[in-house]
């Protein structure tokens, strides 16, 4: 699948020129503490080179070549840019009922990804698709700052989830008919949802195979184990959407209520989750934590990363409600968490391709690019090192993509993305929040003043 990341972008508009600190060109990067994504500990007083948009080389002391500029970065850590994979462009409203669903951040979205040190994504589900690859291809022309895109479907289910912006199908015919047009539009990946059948699950991973694209799943009809017979690429969310452990379940059938029970009465060290982990990895299935989206609300940030400043008033005011309604009430939550952090390490320990994704959806408390920071100090948390949490978050990512020989980690001839750090992201997960330039394609973004412009916006543009 080609994604068409390899486009130059020598044309900026004067809004996306107005975030660069380096335009493209030739640098020496010096004296940096690199964590490379490849999983590797850290490597100190490191140079870079970025020659137009490709990595030239990385060692220490380099000769600075000529007609090349060097800037001291003593002080400083770099990451090669996040590669995450569950980052919708839209967020909840602010209305009463749920069923009113979502907004299109068409304005902050991409802007807070990129300056969170996104520079690929995809987005997992879309309620506007025709913007969402308008947008892409405005990204990749200049136009507009902001990552580079894999532009999912929207959500491909039946009816049952209710919310206004979901067009359900209503036969298998229908769901391939969808991932035809979606595909001739310009969307390069498929997600389906929660009241799929096995019939609709199989005949969607086919269609989408055929036109060289991966499907991944928010599941709940359908088991894991089902899917990954089917051919499924990918399953959403950790293990919080599996079905599989629902007693004498009905096929095709979504029962939440059930399924969230089962997860909870589920024993942490189950020689059944054990078995499906197995079988997920025999068969090549990703699994995309977004355990973020169930950090729990007592003695947590209201918005992880660090994200309140963000909000448009309505906003911050409802995220805020319910943050404190939640204080001291969210005991279940915190079960789930703490065992679906195990889980989902048992899972990469077990030789899985575990991924990255933030979710920017539910209850208004994710917000794009604060959330990619968090997400990442949840892989240490979760028990990996720091290099892992790295890897997860570049390398794995870009492998789901079949982008690795381009992007993923900071190494000779690949694409410059290059997340820089204030502070040593060696010592401390959380220096991830320091992030002063985002290069993408070799081009230094300020991530203080994309952060800047979308302030006080997210829930109306
Ligand atoms: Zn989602």
């Amino acid at each position: 699948m080609s994604f068409g990341f390899l486009t130059a972008q020598d044309n900026l508009s004067e809004e996306t020129k107005s975030f660069v600190i380096h335009e493209k060109g030739y640098y020496v990067l010096q004296n940096l503490t690199i964590l490379d994504g490849t999983g590797d500990s850290a490597k100190y007083n490191q140079d870079v080179i970025i020659n137009g948009d490709k990595i030239e080389s990385v060692g220490a002391d380099l000769k600075v070549p000529f007609g090349a500029l060097a800037i001291n970065m003593e002080g400083k850590s770099a990451i090669p840019g996040l590669v995450m994979l569950h980052e919708h462009l839209f967020y909840p409203k602010t209305t009463p009922d749920k069923k009113y669903g979502v907004d299109q951040m068409t304005y902050s979205f991409p802007k807070l990804y990129l300056a969170g040190g996104v520079t690929t994504m995809r987005t997992a589900g879309s309620i506007m698709p025709q913007a969402d690859v308008n947008i892409k291809n405005a990204i990749l022309r200049g136009e507009l700052p902001g990552p580079k895109m894999d532009v999912t479907s929207p959500h491909l289910d039946r009816e049952g989830t209710g919310l206004v912006e979901l067009g359900p199908f209503d036969s298998t015919e229908q769901a391939v008919k969808m991932v035809n047009f979606y595909a001739d539009i310009g969307v390069t990946s498929f997600k389906v949802y929660n009241f799929i059948t096995r019939d609709d699950l199989k005949a969607i991973c086919d269609a989408a195979h055929a036109r060289g694209m991966k499907v991944t799943g928010h599941l709940c009809s359908i088991t894991y184990k089902e899917a990954a017979d089917l051919g499924i690429d990918n399953l959403e969310h950790g293990f919080f959407a599996s079905s599989d452990f629902i007693a004498n379940k009905e096929p095709d059938v979504c029962e939440p209520f059930k399924q969230s029970k089962s997860l909870l009465n589920l024993p942490v060290d189950s020689n059944n989750m054990t078995d499906l982990i197995k079988h997920l990895v025999e068969k090549n299935v990703a699994l995309t934590s977004t355990i973020n989206v169930f950090e729990p609300y007592t003695k947590r940030e209201v918005v992880p990363g660090g994200g309140l400043i963000a909000l448009f008033p309505k906003a911050k005011e409802k995220v805020y409600k319910r943050w404190a309604s939640k204080q001291g009430r969210d005991s279940l939550d915190y079960e789930l968490f703490n065992k679906s952090k195990i889980w989902e390490k048992a899972y990469y320990d077990a030789g899985g391709l575990l991924v990255a994704g933030t979710d920017p959806t539910y209850d208004g408390r994710i917000v794009a690019g604060y959330a990619n920071m968090r997400l990442v100090e949840l892989f240490v948390e979760m028990g990996f090192n720091i290099s892992e949490a790295i890897k997860i978050c570049t390398l794995n990512g870009a492998k789901y993509l079949d982008q690795e020989k381009a992007i993923g980690t900071i190494e000779n001839s690949k694409i410059a993305d290059i997340v820089i750090l204030n502070e040593d992201i060696s010592k401390n997960i959380n220096a991830i929040r320091s992030a002063e330039i985002v290069f993408k394609n070799g081009i230094g973004y300020s991530s203080k003043k994309l952060f800047k412009a979308a302030e006080g916006i997210v829930g109306i543009r």
